[in-house]
């Protein structure tokens, strides 16, 4: 049996996800983001992936990681609590993983994000204690975007191989979960075989952050909850590859610039729509 075609966002499929706020909007109906990132040692994916997810402009992002005095002096704007997730107040999206460690804290702030019925996003340090334990995947109802790059996707137990989007689809429906392969060919397979291949990006990517930068992005949209989280994470990296291609325009890219140029990205994609 032939597997369903892979569809391609374009930018006014990814534009009808970014729309600007209304009117009668205040900050909890543009979405509440949780993000669990960061550790002493790492204390820069923290501002990475919380500074993407504001700009990407939920109504609120919510810190409850371990480096909480980085990302207070890096966003005045985050609100960050310095106990355990579920003291962070009301969230409708969580982010976990970068720069956050594997040790026995980082695995029980992780379990419980999972144990919400929330959206969650598990990227780096998390991708490695799920394929530990998928089961804190498969056991949850909600959606759960995992993002590996190739590395990551092979401590699930099957290296990628020349079809990604096989592959992809293969680990989705083994875990009940929305898979984004990163990769200079980026795709997306959700559990039910929907699958995108990313259109958009740039070899200046390949440089340390713009992954937690990505997690932040997709954690915004997924926090708004109107696409389904397959077609929230074809967008996220449709706008993360504009904004690696924005902010390279000049030259070469820290993935702190890629922070800076979102809302210049999110205006593009909305103009050419
Ligand atoms: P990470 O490996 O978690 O830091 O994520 C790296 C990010 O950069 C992902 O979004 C990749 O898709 C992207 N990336 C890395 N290398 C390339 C490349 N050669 N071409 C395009 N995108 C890339
Ligand atoms: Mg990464």
């Amino acid at each position: 049996l032939a597997a369903p075609r892979a569809h391609q966002l374009t930018d006014a499929d990814v534009a009808a996800h970014l729309q600007p706020p209304e009117p009668g909007d205040d900050k909890y109906s543009r979405g509440v983001v949780g993000v669990v990132a960061g550790s002493a040692v790492y204390p820069g994916a923290a501002v990475l992936c919380t500074g993407a997810a504001l700009r990407t402009r939920p109504g609120l992002v919510r810190y409850a990681g371990t480096a909480g005095d980085g990302v207070r002096a890096a966003w005045p704007e985050a609100i960050v609590t310095d106990g355990r997730p579920s003291d962070a107040g009301r969230v409708q999206a969580w982010v976990a993983g970068p720069g956050m460690g594997t040790d026995d804290d980082a695995r029980a702030t992780l379990a419980e994000v999972l144990a919400t019925d929330l959206p969650v996003v598990v990227d780096a340090d998390a991708l490695t204690m799920a394929a530990r334990e998928p089961d804190l995947v498969r056991d949850r109802r909600a959606p759960t975007v995992l993002t590996p790059h190739d590395r990551e996707f092979a401590r699930f137990g099957v290296p990628v191989g020349a079809d990604r989007i096989g592959a992809a689809r293969r680990l989705a429906a083994e875990l009940g979960a929305v898979v984004l392969l990163k990769g200079d060919a980026t795709v997306v397979a959700g559990p039910d075989g929907t699958a995108f291949v990313n259109a958009t990006g740039t070899a200046e990517l390949a440089t340390a952050g713009t992954g937690d930068v990505l997690a932040g992005i997709l954690g915004a949209l997924l926090a708004t909850g109107t696409p389904p989280a397959e077609t929230a994470a074809a967008a996220a990296a449709h706008l993360h590859g504009r904004t690696g291609q924005l902010a390279s325009a000049r030259g070469p890219l820290v993935a702190s610039d890629l922070v800076r140029h979102l809302p210049g990205a999110v205006g593009l994609v909305r103009g050419s729509a």
